[in-house]
């Protein structure tokens, strides 16, 4: 694009309660690059009192904010959209820089969040109230759909933009103010960025603020606030059942949306075609090294076709590139942390002592982690029964289509799936019996559409994302009735 914009600047300061300036917790988060430690920022973090003002600035501006027009709210997405587009490669740098993404990856999630930010832009006309019948006579029954009010918005640092604009753009579209707390590894691109974004779009101030801050001093305070009504948060299930519990479960009930972990199956039923199934599972599974909720975490493969596909498979992810994820060549990038490291380096080592058979094994270079692949895996080895959120995988052996159902089912998580079968219906009919919110046949379980329900089942989650589910989750109804003519009273 010819004219350009001049990148943003001082992405050090925090926008709280309608200014940009520095948090008064008097501690420093260091932003580093994942890939070679450089720091990329030095942010001045949010204390309780500054997220305190925040979320008090949010209530003041709320009310206005929804009382704007539908088509001046749609029209700030679509000018979002706009930035979006003009600043396509900033956006896309940052996500290379600050959480490791490949060049691809991150092109991805420029378009995952691009894509609900136009969807959002109709959410404002699609907003229904209802008029039902009463059984009271001269009574009339409406039900007025409304913003929440406030919403608090917790994100994780593996797509730390997507998981952002996923309940920051439907919550502004519909009325309501926001404050975010981005993931600490991923500051700019989970909050600070898009907060740019909303302003250049025309945002009024205060209606969205972000918190850099450490859990441990306003992660519960952030929860139990009184003004926020409802609180998504995207990350681990140990934190969201934390959440959850802080949110609405005693002292508070306050209204929660639960995107959590996952550990989809990826199943092959012994007609699926081999070459096609093969490609979907090298890229489902090291998309992102691995570190997305939907990745594949357990191959299944029906007997038949179990040790064609795992020859094929091994070729296959020999060949992928791991380095540097600016490089257009590069398939897998950095760990996004050295903790995250350290904890996929134990399975490793957890794979190999409960017996697992190594496939494959790639090296491991500064926080370079190439593909490990084991085969011969059981349901109850750890790579199976865990989240494993990295570049390593096991097969695990069906003996025929119901054990590969009963394997797929295996497992505390129920948040993506996938099954390839030469028979579409047949991959339908499977589709069905798996106890999962999402399940793909004949594609991978990574697949985020901004019109289609997005969320999980069992420990992966409460509620749903996206198109008309967004709508509800980011709404409230009142039912208001009318009582038009004298109403006699019993007594
Ligand atoms: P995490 O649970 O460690 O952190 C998520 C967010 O919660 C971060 O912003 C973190 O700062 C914050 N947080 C941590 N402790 C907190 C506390 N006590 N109070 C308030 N906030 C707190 O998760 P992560 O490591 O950032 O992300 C990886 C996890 O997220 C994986 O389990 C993955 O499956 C899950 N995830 C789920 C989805 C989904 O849509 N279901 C999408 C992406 C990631």
């Amino acid at each position: 694009m010819s004219d350009a914009p001049t990148r943003y600047t001082d992405l050090h300061l925090l926008p709280l309660a309608g200014q940009w300036r520095a948090g008064a917790a008097g501690r420093t988060l260091r932003d580093d690059n994942p890939y070679d430690g450089s720091t990329l920022l030095e942010i001045a973090q949010a204390n309780r009192d500054d997220l305190d003002e925040a979320y008090r600035k949010a209530a003041e501006v709320q009310p206005a904010w929804a009382a704007t027009p539908p088509a001046e709210r749609s029209a700030l997405l679509l000018r979002v959209v706009a930035i979006f587009d003009q600043r396509r490669e900033e956006i896309i740098d940052w996500l290379i820089r600050e959480s490791g993404s490949t060049r691809l990856k991150a092109t991805i999630e420029w378009g995952a969040a691009r894509a609900i930010s136009v969807e959002a832009a109709s959410f404002p006309s699609r907003v229904h109230g209802r008029i039902v019948d009463s059984n009271i006579a001269g009574k009339e029954s409406r039900i007025y759909r409304s913003a929440i009010g406030v919403v608090g918005v917790i994100s994780p640092w593996n797509f730390p933009l997507h998981l952002t604009q996923r309940s920051l753009a439907p919550a502004i579209a519909l009325g309501n103010a926001v404050v975010v707390k981005p993931a600490s590894d991923t500051p700019v691109c989970g909050g600070l960025l898009l907060a740019r974004i909303f302003e250049e779009a025309g945002l009024p101030a205060g209606v969205l603020s972000v918190v850099v801050g450490a859990g441990s001093e306003i992660g519960d305070a952030f929860v139990e606030h009184p003004v926020p009504g409802l609180l998504t948060f995207t990350g681990s299930t140990p934190v969201g059942r934390n959440i959850g519990s802080l949110a609405s479960g005693g002292a508070h009930l306050k209204h929660v949306a639960l995107e959590l972990g996952g550990n989809s199956p990826f199943v092959v039923l012994e007609d699926a075609d081999l070459e096609q199934a093969v490609a979907a599972a090298v890229f489902g599974k090291f998309l992102h090294q691995g570190q997305i909720c939907m990745a594949i975490n357990r191959i299944i493969v029906v007997e038949p076709l179990y040790d064609a596909f795992a020859e094929r498979f091994v070729e296959r992810v020999k060949q992928l590139r791991v380095g540097d994820p600016q490089s257009i060549e590069t398939a897998l990038g950095p760990i996004i942390n050295a903790r995250q490291l350290r904890g996929l380096l134990e399975k490793i080592a957890g794979a190999r002592r409960e017996g697992a058979r190594p496939l494959h094994e790639g090296g491991v270079q500064g926080q370079l982690l190439a593909p490990h692949v084991y085969g011969e895996v059981t349901a109850d080895m750890e790579i199976a029964r865990d989240e494993i959120f990295g570049p390593l995988v096991g097969l695990l052996r069906a003996r025929d289509e119901a054990h590969a159902l009963e394997l797929a089912n295996a497992s505390e998580y129920g948040l993506s799936s996938a099954v390839f079968s030469g028979s579409l219906e047949r991959g339908v009919a499977f589709a069905r019996q798996v106890r999962a919110g999402m399940t793909h046949v004949n594609d991978i379980p990574v697949n985020d559409e901004a019109n289609a329900p997005f969320g999980g089942e069992k420990n992966s989650g409460l509620g749903r994302f996206n198109g008309d589910w967004a709508i509800d989750e980011f709404t409230r109804d009142q039912w208001v009735s009318v009582q038009r003519t004298h109403r006699h009273y019993p007594f």
